[in-house]
């Protein structure tokens, strides 16, 4: 990993003193900000400066003071930039490259290697963190394996620059419910997840997926999407109660959160009613399953983007689900239901920049703001990482980022992300 010249200056000279003292002296950064907007939804402040120790943030406050409490330090001078936590995109899929339609996704796993896939998912990561994406909850492989195992320790290890990542492996799906289909039953062509029926068969599989290192249990509860009678998005549920309740479960016992895969009203209402941590896409919410989320505490992750992103391709019902959510998505923005963002990234092409979904969250009624919340605290928590991410404070991990523009005057700013650190260390100047 190529370090800045100032972090290189420092560690030289922390290595003279240490060889007066028994401790280590810190690699120590100062970071001046023009602006600072913190990601817990408080006012942006001017002129504030970040204390950066061994990674880590060790203060935050006025730049006159905190400057004052650490004399000699090296300074970053983002003074006539505006400066915010690493953004987090907590629903993407790093080993896929875009499935507009069903062809495209096919190829991938029919042409594709798993080591080719892993090669272009090292180009992804890379985007990803040059984009300001400083964290990813990547929410499975689409037949890659556990290859994002690996990526997610290639990346820590800084072997190639990437967003610390969060992954759940394989994800589930029942027989017959997920691609490949449609080939000659002569053929065994792969599948796009693990495919599991039955209570015992979902429990050995968590224990398997969480045993190769899944951080989090992904489950594909619902498919085929139509417009009912009532008006609502419905579609049809994957698993039975007790089966989806066994994934919930056994991933809780395990230590680890689940994450459904819930687009229509009859697949938010299940996986609701089995305890999952977060609903992907959501496009049906309504405000009776909106109050169940807010009561259980669980979180949404729109994926809008992508949407939008894939609507003409795939034709059929996909553009009408794009007026659906916007719909909901307004609702729940009044509602109070924790948004955490996520874009599904994968589903459409790495080139597309990740901050493209905060637009589409301005025009359908959230605040500037509040959408760099949801990008960053809101989806720290959701990972259960609130003591380490999504906040310029003290005990956080110093994943920064900074915009010459003024992103709340104009979303689209973070679409041109000028400078990341990540963990302490520059990876983009
Ligand atoms: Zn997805």
């Amino acid at each position: 990993m190529r370090m800045p010249f100032v972090l290189l200056a420092l560690t030289l000279s922390a290595g003279a003193l240490g060889a007066q003292q028994a401790a280590p002296v810190p690699v120590r950064t100062l970071v001046r900000a023009g602006k600072l907007i913190d990601g817990t939804g408080a006012a942006p402040r001017s002129d504030q400066g970040v204390l950066v120790e061994d990674g880590r943030i060790t203060a935050v406050g006025a730049w006159a003071e905190v400057s004052a409490r650490a004399p000699g330090v090296a300074t970053i001078d983002l003074s006539g930039m505006t400066v915010l936590p690493g953004l987090i995109d907590a629903h993407t899929h790093i080993l896929l490259q875009g499935d507009i339609t069903a062809a495209d996704y096919d190829d991938q796993l029919l042409k594709e290697s798993i080591p080719y896939r892993t090669i272009r998912a090292v180009a992804a990561g890379r985007t990803a963190l040059m984009n300001g994406f400083t964290t990813l909850r990547d929410l499975e492989t689409e037949g890659a394996m556990f290859a994002d195992v690996d990526l997610k320790r290639a990346f820590a290890l800084g072997i190639v620059p990437g967003p610390r990542m969060f992954v759940a492996t394989r994800a589930f799906s029942a027989t017959g419910m997920y691609p490949l289909s449609g080939y000659s039953w002569e053929l065994k062509v792969p599948d796009g997840v693990q495919i599991v029926d039955g209570p015992e068969e979902i429990r050995k599989g968590v224990r398997e997926q969480v045993k190769y290192g899944a951080d989090w249990i992904k489950v594909y509860v619902d498919r085929r999407y139509y417009i009912g009678d009532d008006g609502r998005l419905h579609s049809w549920v994957n698993f039975t109660d007790e089966e989806l309740k066994m994934f919930v479960d056994e991933a809780h016992r395990l230590g680890k959160r689940a994450a459904a895969h819930a687009i229509g009203y009859d697949g938010i209402d299940a996986a609701l009613r089995a305890g999952f941590n977060s609903i992907e896409h959501g496009d049906g919410l309504t405000p009776d399953l909106m109050d169940r989320m807010i009561k259980q505490g669980a979180y949404w992750c729109p994926t809008i983007f992508v949407g939008a992103y894939v609507a003409e391709g795939r034709g059929g019902i996909w553009p009408r689900m794009v007026d659906i959510e916007r719909v909901a998505f307004g609702q729940a923005v009044t509602k109070g239901v924790k948004i955490a963002y996520g874009t599904d990234a994968g589903g459409y092409a790495w080139t597309e920049n990740q901050a493209q979904e905060m637009a589409y969250m301005v025009r359908y009624g959230m605040a500037p703001l509040q959408v760099i919340r949801s990008a960053t605290s809101v989806a720290a928590d959701l990972l259960g990482q609130s003591a380490n991410l999504g906040a310029v404070a003290p005990g956080r991990w110093a994943d920064l980022v900074a915009v010459k523009e003024d992103p709340l005057a104009d979303i689209t700013a973070l679409q041109r992300v000028g400078w990341v650190m990540k963990g302490g260390t520059v990876m983009k100047n």
